[in-house]
């Protein structure tokens, strides 16, 4: 028996994205930053955007800067940290806040602080010997 394929439908848009999460979200910005006329259609299985990951009640709503991240910084077998990850991810979020910046001052953006703020942070960490079971 020959499997019949479905098709779903057609379309023009230039680009198609799948989901409305962030990603889909920044990378719809990114591309009609960079090409204004590119057409684009985002196509969300949900009656709702942004509810799955994305949305604020099910992350933890921190920016991976890898300050706090403590598993960026693996402790290894000699007992010294491997900061090269940590580094790499830093480098990303400095990335990120140049975009969030520039959409701001674009009024693409239009409560930055209603969107990212700096907040203190502590890392508490409980080691092997902490958590033995008596
Ligand atoms: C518990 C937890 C804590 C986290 N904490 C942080 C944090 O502190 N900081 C941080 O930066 N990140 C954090 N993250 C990660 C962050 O939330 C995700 O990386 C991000 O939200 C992913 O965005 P996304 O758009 O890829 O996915 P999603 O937001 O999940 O969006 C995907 C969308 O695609 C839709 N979809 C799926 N399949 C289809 C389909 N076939 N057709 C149409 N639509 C479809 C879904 O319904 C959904 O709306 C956390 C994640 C979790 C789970």
């Amino acid at each position: 028996m020959t499997k019949k394929k479905k098709t779903v439908g057609k379309t023009d848009a230039d680009v198609i994205l799948i989901g409305a999460g962030i990603m889909s979200a920044t990378l719809g910005v990114l591309l009609k930053e960079l090409e204004p006329n590119l057409s684009i259609e985002i196509y969300e299985r949900l009656d709702i955007a942004a509810a799955e990951s994305s949305d604020a009640w099910n992350n933890a709503g921190t920016g991976h800067s890898a300050f706090c991240e403590l598993n960026y910084t693996p402790e290894k077998k000699d007992g010294t940290v491997e900061i090269k990850k940590a580094i790499q991810i830093a480098e990303h979020f400095e990335v990120s806040k140049q975009f969030w910046a520039y959409l701001i001052e674009k009024g693409l953006i239009s409560n930055p602080e209603n969107f990212i703020r700096k907040i203190p942070h502590m890392s508490f960490v409980w080691g092997k010997k902490e958590c033995r079971l008596s």
